[in-house]
């Protein structure tokens, strides 16, 4: 029986559907390749012109919290899908991911005055007020359970800034939190003559979403080292990169390869997303890896801690139909799931690169899955893809080397 990767996209849809990973409506959306209607276009950017399609493909069977999950990744890259699909089938073979994240979903606004020591005193006097208008100027998230949970100040130099903390719910939060800044802000400017600077949510959260993963070491075996090798390397690769702020940079871009990727299938704000994860990673003054990994008594030890700002509603995900198909792969049920699947993601992406990088080298890997890019740049279409991409496989690449090939691949269809 074929591999998942070895089906034809049909086929893969045709699965996923007999799998029940995705409804029929879904799966006809998909096969039918559609592109935005006009009018979600024209409002989701100014200034449009046209539509930009990426490919979307899956992570098959990630198993996050004892669930089997089809993780979508929206992408130019193609060895992000088939790295993170390997990780997950070695973090398989551990049991899978365990994925914990915040009770609650919390999202800080400042609000930012100069030169007004008197905020801290303000603010104390007019707690419950302050309580009142954020409740006013966003009733339904106080009806869904959420609003606003907390307030504090802080102080740094000429600078105090009243920081209030939102419960978003299952939203991302951006809109909701700012609208409750400003309401607030021209409730104190308007009552105590207090003149703010600005006022905006903060992407920055130390709010962290946690996956970890035990993986025996025959799990981890390459075709030239054993899985015991290849563990007790992936531990000291993983100390390096918390001595070595270069090789942190590459680790965390590595994880956000898919966790990005990700989170744009799922409609969400990856530039928001992305902000959050590289503070936090530099949150203790010194830039971080977000994941690290231990080697004892047989076993791998992984364990990836970031924060991940999305939301399951609002923003673009009710306006972009992929983002829905995207959340029923996945099973995503609620914002505290999406979380944990996509830290999961993180992990199991380090996982396979890691493993590339004290084996083989990830250059192997990535030559063969970037060749079909080559293919296509070097002109290539339709059935020649195929061919060229195969005769490019296990040669020195270059953008030549295909124009050559495929030269040669007319030629010989002109003799026939
Ligand atoms: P929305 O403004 O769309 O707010 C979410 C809405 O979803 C709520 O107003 C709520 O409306 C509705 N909703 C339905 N069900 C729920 C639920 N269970 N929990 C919570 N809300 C629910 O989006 P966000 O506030 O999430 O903001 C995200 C957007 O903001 C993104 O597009 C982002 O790009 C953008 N943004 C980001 C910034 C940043 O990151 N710095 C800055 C500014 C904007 P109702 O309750 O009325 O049904």
């Amino acid at each position: 029986m074929p591999k998942f990767y070895e089906l034809s996209r049909e086929d893969r849809i045709a699965q996923l559907l007999a799998d029940a990973r995705l409804s029929q409506a879904a799966a006809t959306h998909l096969l039918a390749n559609e592109p935005l209607p006009e009018a979600t276009a024209a409002h989701l950017t100014e200034n449009q012109i046209g539509q930009f399609p990426l490919p979307l493909g899956v992570v098959h069977h990630l198993q996050v919290n004892g669930v089997s999950r089809e993780v979508a990744i929206a992408g130019e890259e193609p060895s992000v899908v088939a790295a993170a699909s390997n990780g997950a089938r070695m973090a398989n073979l551990g049991g899978g991911v365990t994925g914990v994240a915040p009770d609650m979903h919390v999202v800080d606004a400042e609000i930012v005055f100069a030169n007004a020591p008197e905020v801290a005193t303000v603010v104390q006097a007019h707690r419950l007020q302050i309580f009142t208008v954020a409740e006013s100027a966003h009733p339904s998230i106080v009806r869904r359970g959420g609003g606003l949970k907390a307030i504090h100040t802080d102080t740094t130099g000429q600078f105090t800034k009243i920081i209030l903390s939102v419960d978003v719910q299952e939203a991302m939060g951006a809109n909701i939190v700012n609208t409750i800044a400003e309401a607030v802000a021209a409730y104190l400017e308007a009552t105590t003559g207090l003149r703010r600077l600005f006022a905006i949510l903060s992407n920055y959260s130390e709010q962290t979403t946690r996956a970890e993963v035990t993986i025996p070491h025959a799990a981890l075996a390459t075709k030239q080292a054993t899985g015991a090798h290849i563990a007790a390397q992936i531990a000291l690769a993983s100390q390096f990169a918390q001595l070595d702020v270069s090789r942190a940079t590459t680790n965390n871009k590595g994880i956000m390869n898919g966790v990005s990727g990700a989170a744009i299938a799922l409609g969400n704000d990856y530039r928001a997303l992305e902000a959050g994860v590289y503070a936090f990673a530099a949150s203790t003054g010194t830039y971080q890896p977000l994941s690290t990994w231990e080697n004892s008594e047989g076993q791998l030890h992984g364990v990836i801690e970031l924060p991940i700002q999305v939301g399951t509603v609002g923003g673009a995900i009710g306006a972009l139909p992929l983002a829905k198909v995207s959340q029923q792969l996945a099973q995503i049920t609620c914002v505290r799931e999406e979380q944990e699947v996509l830290a999961s993601l993180g992990l199991v992406q380090n996982l396979a690169a890691l493993r590339a990088l004290v084996g083989p080298g990830i250059q192997s890997g990535h030559m063969a899955l970037a060749a079909g890019s080559l293919a296509i740049s070097a002109g290539a279409k339709g059935s020649e893809v195929t061919v060229l991409t195969a005769q490019l496989q296990g040669k020195k690449q270059s953008l030549a080397l295909a124009k050559t090939l495929l030269a040669q691949i007319r030629q010989q269809g002109e003799d026939k």
